[in-house]
């Protein structure tokens, strides 16, 4: 090997090799902030970032699916203390192929692992977890929503046997498995790029991303998830020096149990939630989760009961016909009891501000939301009333 020229641990790349060496880091299409905490892992260059952001605006896939994504979801569960004991698994798809896709996303390393399906039942889901479970070791504790595979007698019987917590998310709340529905956006939006591409074979390009995104540093650990996972970081295209890794795992967690702490603290103050203050006994309506049209109201005229409330899941009885529902706090409203459901009740005090801008016409909720420090329309009191009462 000729001389290296070196800054700290990283790599300075001469300029011929400069464009060679950020095509390498485009491999698998990642965004402008994934590049330049990739690059920066392993290399250095004057100027560097300023070329990451010239190749990302220049790659015509990446610009075409370059719409904002979902919000981050909020993820306040625990931080688990090691790699691969704590799961989330979902399915994606079906996708134009008729293939879906088994995406697991380990919560400590953030280590995604991806199994290409044909068919998804319940038998075959099994399967195709123990495959992955037979390279990384069983899991203490896999979360998934309920879906007909994840609540099906066999899986049960197989967690059972294999000391398996299975923890379920709330019915339409699939931001309670916030590290997998992530995934599959991502995801998601690699598959769109593939296509814009042409690309004769998808699943190569699936893998090429799932390698890119497990040898990368994570937005929240700041290490990449195979670092976390195999104590490594996996050797792709780009070239480094680092043979072996350090890793301060304690400090890790602490930065990403911080980082969880002050994100849904803020965004809580964000949305002035103030559904935690829903107990047993209130009487509440549903928000519902498919309009029947743009002008349907955003809330059921249902009332129901809260029977038992642990966490963010509230077990319902339904006032009518006595049936037994769950759902996640946030999509339920406190009414009166005996009050008539009407949906612009002002007696409504519990309101979140997503629910109160709801209420209010969007173009309207925008001018609110742009005047909520400003004087107030008269017409629009209550619903600031509502805002202000949360922020106590
Ligand atoms: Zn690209």
């Amino acid at each position: 090997m000729e001389d290296v020229v070196m800054r700290g641990d990283r790599l300075i790349i001469p300029e011929k090799l400069q464009h060679r060496v950020i095509q390498c880091a485009h491999d698998g299409h990642p965004g402008m902030s994934v590049m330049k905490r990739r690059l920066r892992q392993k290399v250095w260059w004057p100027k560097i970032d300023e070329q990451v952001e010239k190749c990302v605006k220049d790659c015509n896939a990446c610009t075409i699916v370059s719409a904002t994504g979902p919000p981050e979801p909020m993820l306040r569960s625990r931080m688990p203390t090691r790699a691969w004991s704590d799961v989330a698994i979902d399915f994606l798809g079906p996708l134009p192929s008729g293939h879906n896709l088994l995406v697991m996303v380990d919560y400590f390393s953030r280590f995604a692992e991806v199994i290409v399906m044909k068919q998804i039942t319940a038998d075959l889901t099994i399967k195709a977890l123990f495959e992955t479970f037979s390279r990384f070791g069983i899991p203490e504790v896999m979360r998934s929503d309920n879906g007909p595979q994840f609540t099906s007698e066999s899986l049960r019987k197989f967690c059972r046997e294999y000391g398996i917590v299975q923890q379920k998310t709330t019915p339409y709340w699939p931001q309670a498995n916030g590290e997998v529905e992530r995934m599959n956006n991502t995801i998601l939006k690699r598959l769109r790029i593939s296509e814009e591409l042409n690309s004769s074979d998808w699943k190569w390009d699936l893998r090429n991303f799932l390698l890119m995104y497990n040898s990368t540093p994570h937005s929240v650990t700041g290490v990449a998830p195979s670092a976390l996972m195999f104590g490594r970081i996996l050797r792709d295209k780009l070239p480094s020096v680092q043979e072996s890794t350090d890793l301060l795992t304690e400090s890790i967690r602490d930065r990403d149990w911080e980082k969880k702490v002050t994100t849904a603290e803020s965004e809580d103050k964000r949305r002035r939630a103030k559904s935690n203050d829903l107990k047993e006994g209130d009487i509440v309506v549903t928000k519902r989760i498919a309009k029947d049209n743009k002008l349907s109201s955003n809330f059921g005229h249902e009332q129901f009961e809260i029977v038992k409330r642990s966490g963010t899941d509230a077990e319902l009885k339904s006032l009518e016909t006595g049936k037994k529902y769950h759902r996640n706090v946030t999509h339920l409203k406190q009414v009166n009891r005996g009050a008539e459901p009407h949906e612009d009740d002002t007696s409504f005090e519990e309101l979140s501000s997503d629910i109160t801008e709801s209420l209010v016409p969007s173009n309207e909720a925008t001018r609110l939301r742009e005047r909520r420090e400003q004087k107030q329309p008269s017409y629009l009191r209550d619903y600031v009333t509502a805002i202000e009462c949360n922020d106590k």
